[in-house]
């Protein structure tokens, strides 16, 4: 197999080709937003890195495959209220954010929701290991898994492109399938068209929920023009809270109104931070949208299915079983796992955050938020663990093994550090459809993926709070 290395390339020529290579990311729609007003908008391309990233294929295909087991078992814990309640025991008295969210799910759970389908846009996100016994090869270990607002998956969809033109400038031949394919845009819009149609109503609407500024506007233009290329009377309005707290209410038979639409689907970019409820009337806004008819994508049962709690019981023993039946896919699902361990006050914690306090390089600590930047790591884990390991707020967290990542050669394009080739790790993230009532799976598939690259000794990979840059993979044998 074809085969280079992004050291390869002289340094005087890196910055001609970063120009260029820079210009045609902006032409295929690598952008991201940079003015904080509505309009006019102006884009600049989003960071990126200079050459793919080789990668075994295998790796994909079987994280592929991980990712719609995923999805029905996180349908299945959303749709499981005394699982739920009892995971979220301990986290919710010192947790005023996540409290909120599940007030306005139970509420609407005891009045009777008034729309069953419900549309998940996931994406779960993985980085790869090196082999634990040290044989050729590499795991992939799970991250986390999101089931609101999972961004990206439109701007990368150009990133091939991208990165044939790179490699072509720099005069590195390789093979068309080393370079897949990845659309993840086409399959998110085919849920969210799918969802309008089971509404019913041709004149209505899919809300987009989004803030101001919106750095992502061009990944969510993406979704809409492969909504618009399938299906051109599932028209799109877009929508920020303000907006909505003003313009919003619910029909006779809790349709969702937004000025003069009917909305036959919701679709959340925005509202995952404490930041995004500056008052009680956001919530009462996220309630209002919850009660309606509407299809939620998400609806907050999923919304909350996706905590980093959740995720850290789903990795004790026997609690897979409760879900998944077929012992091969509880074993495919938990060799994603790294060890998570819940911090709870009463004793049975001690151990590991013992054993945290001696080595914080070895593991991340998780409250139950989204976004970015929230967690803590190293050093600074150390002190704020020893902070909180005697108040109450300790249960809202979580410990995590840090994954030992695999360490490859690239350059990073516009994230503020120079552009010489580093040691640097890739994230993985699965992109998928669930469009599912209480009773049954109607829609379950992967859509394509995405992977951001970051120097090693970056802690957070954020594409808009970190070091991180859009990549493609590049297939070698491994
Ligand atoms: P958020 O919901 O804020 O995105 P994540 O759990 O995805 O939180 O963590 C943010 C980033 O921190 C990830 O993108 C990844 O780069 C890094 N990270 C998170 N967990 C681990 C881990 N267990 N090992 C190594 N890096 C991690
Ligand atoms: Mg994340």
């Amino acid at each position: 197999m074809m085969d280079y290395h992004s050291d390869m390339i002289a340094e005087d020529v890196v910055g001609e080709m970063i120009r260029r290579v820079t210009g045609m990311a902006m032409l295929y729609g690598v952008q991201k937003t940079v003015t904080n007003w509505e309009f006019p908008e102006q884009q600049e391309a989003m960071p990126f890195t200079l050459f793919p990233s080789l990668m075994p294929a295998e790796v994909f295909t079987r994280t592929r495959r991980v990712h719609i087991m995923f999805q029905t078992l996180i349908y299945r814990v959303a749709n499981d209220h005394e699982f739920m309640k009892k995971c979220l025991k301990d986290v919710l008295p010192v947790d005023d954010f996540t409290q909120e969210f599940w007030n306005i799910y139970n509420t609407v759970r005891e009045e009777g929701p008034a729309q069953e389908i419900t549309l998940t846009l996931s994406r779960d996100d993985f980085m790869m290991e090196p082999k634990a016994d040290g044989s050729k090869g590499q795991d992939v270990k799970q991250v986390e898994f999101n089931t609101f607002a999972s961004g990206a998956g439109g701007v990368i969809g150009a990133m091939r492109d991208v990165h044939r033109y790179s490699l072509n400038v720099a005069g590195f031949p390789f093979k068309e399938d080393q370079l897949p394919e990845n659309c993840p845009s086409k399959g998110l819009a085919k849920g969210l068209v799918k969802a309008w149609q089971l509404y019913g109503n041709d004149r209505a609407v899919v809300l987009f929920v989004v803030g101001i500024p919106e750095p992502n506007s061009p990944d969510q233009r993406w979704l809409e023009r492969h909504m618009f290329e399938s299906e051109p009377r599932a028209r799109v309005i877009y929508r920020t809270f303000d907006q909505l707290i003003q313009a919003s209410k619910l029909g006779e038979n809790k349709e969702l109104l937004v000025d003069d639409y009917e909305v036959a689907v919701v679709y959340y970019r925005y509202g995952y931070s404490p930041k995004h409820y500056p008052t009680r009337k956001e919530y009462d806004l996220r309630l209002k949208m919850e009660r309606s008819r509407a299809i939620k994508c998400p609806s907050m049962a999923s919304h909350l299915a996706g905590c980093k709690k959740i995720q850290q019981v789903l990795a004790e023993p026997r609690v897979l079983e409760r879900f998944i039946s077929d012992p091969v896919t509880v074993a495919e699902i938990r060799s994603v796992f790294v060890g998570l361990y819940r911090l709870n006050q009463d004793g049975s914690s001690s151990a590991v955050i013992e054993k945290a306090l001696a080595n914080p390089d070895q593991f991340v600590m998780k409250p139950q938020r989204e976004g970015g930047g929230n967690n803590h790591f190293g050093a600074e884990l150390k002190s704020f663990l020893e902070k909180i390991k005697n108040t109450q707020e300790l249960s809202s967290w979580i410990l995590m093994d840090r994954i030992r990542v695999v360490e490859h050669r690239n350059r990073l394009i516009r994230v503020g550090l120079g552009p010489e080739c580093r040691d640097v790790c890739s994230e993985l993230g699965i992109f998928g459809v669930h469009l599912s009532t209480p009773g049954e799976e109607l829609e379950n598939f992967e859509c394509g993926w995405l992977l951001r690259t970051k120097p090693v000794e970056a802690n957070e990979g954020g594409l808009f709070s970190g070091f991180s840059c859009l990549d493609s993979p590049f297939f070698v044998d491994v």
